[in-house]
């Protein structure tokens, strides 16, 4: 079992959550890092008829209301049944997959079946391993932990986490030299969920810790996000034609946040022009945004039209593209490609980023060489 040795700003947050546990009427300060841990599944103040602008609005609550990722659904759903047979939180999960696929929704949604509450959180906030035994101390037995973009993690923490995970206990050092001593501090049963864009910067040893699952999602189809639409627009009072979702789904990325953003979107434009929400206005609204009609976005042109007339169509590395784009190469991999592969206008190659004949004749623009 690895131990870890504390700086002392960390050894005060372990010991203050101590003190909080065995005297709790001693703790008065309450939830130190309460702008870091969100606790889930409590109910706002303010209801939601001001907050339709957040995607927690759109958040389906139901497992029938999460549409599509029928695999991913039906493996959760016997993982859950079995643990809750058993008596025992489900085993660890991971989520990846491009953003606004659905990975957080997914771990709200297993929040809510087995009952129990959810902290958030995410890689980059758990700085130091205080954070981590800070927060994974106030959990209550069969609690869930999200953290989302566990990629970002810092090594430090990643390696704390790892016991954490196995053997539910965190062995600290405290002190140097002769007089350093272990302090094991016993955590309660937990479930973490974890979601990451970048799964090959996920380390195998914390990737193998993940019992439950690590689990791929997939873009959604045509008739899937058409579906989220018309919940969505029923959600927001919205009368929307057939026609209309059609044309947001068909730009839509395959991505449920997109669609719904354009969604929005096209309301906005309906509205402020006294418009039905019909297919002219959905164009028109598109349009105006620079989202053409696969669906790319001003960014995924501009990358395709700097790789064909800057390199003549590829292959060029990615570090290259992102400096004559002055865009940062996290961005073009976890948001642009995906999509531009998915559709087929892009190529990764061992050799770099490759444009396709389709993505030259979508741009109306010729191939400079054979490819
Ligand atoms: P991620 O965590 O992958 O970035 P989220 O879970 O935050 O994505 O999803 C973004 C939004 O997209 C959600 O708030 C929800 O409104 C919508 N959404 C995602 N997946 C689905 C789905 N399968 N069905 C309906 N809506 C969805």
């Amino acid at each position: 079992m690895s131990s870890y040795c504390l700086k002392p700003c960390d050894l005060k947050i372990a010991i203050l959550t101590l003190i909080k546990k065995k005297a709790p009427k001693l703790y008065k300060r309450t939830e130190e890092k309460g702008t870091m841990v969100k606790k889930e599944n409590q109910e706002t103040e303010e209801g939601v008829k001001d907050k339709d602008f957040l995607d927690q609005t759109l958040r389906p609550s139901e497992w029938n209301e999460y549409i599509g990722q029928e695999s991913i659904k039906n493996n959760i759903q016997i993982l859950l049944k079995a643990a809750s047979e058993r008596k025992h939180p489900p085993e660890h999960l991971l989520f990846y997959g491009p953003p606004g696929l659905g990975k957080t929704t997914l771990a709200h949604l297993i929040a809510r079946e087995m009952g129990v509450q959810m902290k958030v959180t995410s890689g980059p906030a758990i700085e130091k391993v205080g954070d981590l035994a800070s927060i994974l101390t106030n959990l209550s037995p069969g609690d869930i932990l999200f953290i989302d973009e566990i990629h970002r993690l810092n090594k430090t923490v990643e390696e704390i986490l790892y016991p954490a995970m196995e053997s539910g206990s965190l062995d600290i050092i405290i002190g140097k030299g002769p007089s350093a001593r272990t302090i094991q501090l016993e955590l309660p049963s937990f479930t973490l969920i974890a979601a990451t864009t970048r799964i090959a910067m996920i380390s195998s040893p914390l990737r193998s810790r993940f019992g439950g699952g690590v689990f791929r999602l997939e873009f959604y189809t045509q008739n899937e996000i058409e579906k989220i639409i018309k919940r969505s627009a029923k959600i927001f009072n919205i009368e929307i034609e057939q026609e209309a979702a059609e044309e947001i789904a068909k730009r839509s990325r395959f991505t449920p946040r997109t669609a719904n953003h354009l969604l929005k979107r096209a309301r906005d434009f309906a509205q402020v022009n006294k418009r039905e929400l019909d297919k002219t206005a959905v164009v028109e609204a598109l349009s105006l945004l620079g989202i053409d009609t696969l669906g790319l976005a001003p960014s995924d042109r501009s990358l395709l039209e700097t790789l064909i007339n800057k390199f003549g169509g590829g292959p060029v590395g990615l570090g290259t593209l992102s400096a004559a784009l002055s865009e940062e190469t996290a961005t073009l991999e976890e948001f642009n490609e995906p999509y531009l592969i998915q559709l087929g206008l892009l190529e990764r190659t061992p050799r770099g980023r490759t444009a396709t004949p389709k993505a030259h004749e979508h741009l109306g623009l010729k191939q400079s060489k054979l490819l």
